[in-house]
Parts: structure tokens; C-alpha cells; sequence
């Protein structure tokens, strides 16, 4: 499941990555339009990976699913029996009515939007 917010920031990635690339090849930027030099000598080292750094993280967030985090302050959800628990009085995560495994509340009807209405 990919959202806009997500291809969006996997986009961002590319430019950032090839911007990297090219400053660490060419680090003397000269614009035309505005008549100006911007020389990146000496930092281009440090910015170049840098940006390819933060644009590697942006395009492998976007294609690894990222592991839903479940804190211990996270109210969780039975998806049998729809009961819901406080965080700290669970244990290893089961139903203690009915032995299923609980899921976080936080979106979990966007989840199982079937359920919404019971
Ligand atoms: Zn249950």
C-alpha cells in the first residue's frame, strides 16, 4: 500500500541522491540566470554523501515496508472480539478473553473497515 505521502517523499529522494552526485563530480555550480558562481570546494566532500544519504533513506523508505511500531503505551485491539485494552494490562500481546492476537488501535479500522459498524 503506497500513499501519496509516500511517493511523494520517495520522489524527493531522487534529485537529493543525483544532487549529491553531482557536486561531489562538479562541485562549481555556475548559474546563468542569476548570474552567480556557487563553488562547493572543500564541503562538497561532507555535503555530496550527504544528500545522497538522506536521498537513499527517502527512495528505501518508500520500498521497504516499514515495520509498524508497537509501544508499550500503544492501546491495542482484539480482531475477534473486539475488545479493547490498555497497554498495561496485556500480556504478550493475546486476548485474555478469547486468546487472539491484538492488534494496535491506531488505524485499526482503516485496516478492517468491515468491522466499523459492529
Ligand atoms: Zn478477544
Amino acid at each position: 500500500m503506497y500513499t501519496k505521502k509516500r511517493s511523494y517523499w520517495a520522489l524527493m529522494g531522487v534529485p537529493f541522491a543525483l544532487y549529491g552526485v553531482l557536486i561531489i563530480i562538479d562541485p562549481v555550480y555556475y548559474s546563468g540566470k542569476f548570474q552567480m558562481v556557487i563553488d562547493l570546494h572543500g564541503i562538497n566532500y561532507i555535503l555530496g554523501p550527504l544528500l545522497i544519504a538522506v536521498g537513499s533513506v527517502l527512495i528505501w523508505r518508500f520500498f521497504v515496508p516499514q515495520k509498524k511500531h508497537i509501544s508499550i503505551f500503544t492501546t491495542m485491539i482484539c480482531p475477534k472480539c473486539q475488545t479493547t485494552y490498555q497497554p498495561d494490562r496485556t500480556e504478550h500481546l493475546t486476548c485474555p478473553k478469547c486468546g487472539g492476537e491484538l492488534e494496535p488501535l491506531e488505524g485499526f479500522y482503516e485496516r478492517l473497515p468491515e468491522l466499523k459498524d459492529e
